[in-house]
């Protein structure tokens, strides 16, 4: 018989049914404060969503009303098509991971995973081998016996993802699960998360404000404001046709640039770009342009296919695989360009800067 790893022979005995969720119009108030305003998103079983916003805009309440921890004033929630509203945490068959290291001091790492099974009336000897289970699914098989303490910020926070786990629960929510680890940590266990929740097939969601961690593992970002979805959609949507500026803005980073909106195409700096989003009126607008569809070029009044803006090079930074340059065009709008390391431009180099004119979103000037 072909002789699987204790990794994924755990992933076998902890896959649960893939559920779907759907949360409509859910509105929750806390006095005349909405922290959730209409708030509307389903999704598919197995899939893998970031919900992703900055502070305050709800991201916890939806994590919370979706897990039962929260009471909600309108709306519907359903796991599987069956409302769950009124069904208390336990009952709705969801695995969270917090922020904060939640672990119980005072018991050990394969008691803190055993948990939730113990809380579920399983017998003692099921009880250990789920949670052993569990946690070589995390990688921590032989850690069993050490006290929250004695482990890492990131092993904490994988027996933490085990404990959620243990019930072979239907969605799995985590709410900014790796915010409190340093950035290399983050990032393996953001990518072990991910690996996990591919070979379980689990639906989970997933709140961050950090966007790049979300482009980076989910399957579609919705960015919420003000306890709404404001945009969900693949990372590739999101990053490239971007529905609003709020959009453009909190994921990557886009120039400001002034120009003229006539009938769905801008004109800016004699470029033009097709508006992106819902129609706006005709006027002056800042169109929002990412660096690296801005080109530059360090030998001004060269001929060629890009004639070019003139410019004046008033920072360069080093970012490893690439360079990310700002430059001071004539009318003194600032402007940050993304290019290869094989350009090396200095401040006060006089340079070029023309644009690729990808589609843009854009705002009605002041
Ligand atoms: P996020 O997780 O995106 O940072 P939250 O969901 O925690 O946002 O909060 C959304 C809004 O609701 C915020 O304005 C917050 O101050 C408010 N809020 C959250 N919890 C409570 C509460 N228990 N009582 C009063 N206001 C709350
Ligand atoms: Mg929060």
């Amino acid at each position: 018989m072909l002789k699987l790893a204790p990794e994924a022979q755990a992933a076998a005995a902890l896959a649960s049914t893939p559920a779907t969720v759907a949360l409509r119009g859910v509105v929750k108030e806390y006095g005349s404060m909405r922290a959730l305003d209409e708030f509307t998103l389903e999704m598919a079983p197995g899939e893998f969503v970031a919900l992703l916003g900055p502070s305050g805009c709800g991201k916890t309440t939806a994590l919370r009303s979706l897990a039962g921890l929260e009471s909600t004033d309108e709306g519907e929630i359903s796991i599987d098509g069956v409302d769950v509203a009124k069904l208390p945490t336990n009952k709705r068959d969801i695995g969270m991971v917090f922020q904060a290291y939640s672990l119980f001091p005072h018991m050990t790492v394969l008691e803190n995973v055993e948990f939730g099974l113990r809380m579920r009336k399983v017998e003692k000897a099921e009880r250990r081998e789920r949670a052993q289970e569990a946690l070589e699914l995390v990688g921590l098989g032989d850690r069993g016996a050490r006290f929250a303490h004695q482990l890492s910020g990131g092993q904490q926070q994988r027996v933490a993802l085990a404990r959620a786990l243990v019930t072979r629960p239907r969605v799995l929510l985590l709410d900014e699960p790796l915010s409190a680890l340093d950035a290399k940590v983050r990032v393996q266990l953001r990518e072990q998360i991910r690996r996990i929740q591919t070979e379980l097939g689990i639906t989970t969601l997933f709140v961050t404000h950090d966007q790049e961690e979300a482009l980076a593992v989910a399957d579609r970002v919705a960015v919420m404001r003000a306890g709404r979805i404001e945009q969900i959609g693949t990372p590739e949507d999101l990053y490239v046709r971007p529905a609003t500026p709020f959009v453009a803005d909190f994921v990557g980073l886009s120039n400001r640039l002034p120009g003229v909106l006539k009938a769905g195409v801008i004109t800016a700096y004699g470029s033009t770009f097709e508006l992106l989003g819902d129609a706006q009126p005709d006027g002056d607008v800042l169109a929002y342009v990412r660096p690296e569809d801005v080109v530059l070029a360090t030998a001004p009044g060269t001929t060629g296919a890009a004639k070019g803006l003139a410019a004046t090079v008033v920072a360069s930074s080093f970012l490893g695989s690439l360079r990310r340059t700002a430059v001071r065009l004539e009318d003194g709008t600032l402007v940050s360009v993304q290019h290869d390391v094989s350009l090396q431009p200095a401040p006060g180099d006089a340079v070029t800067v023309s644009f690729r004119g990808n589609p843009v979103s854009a705002t009605p000037a002041e």
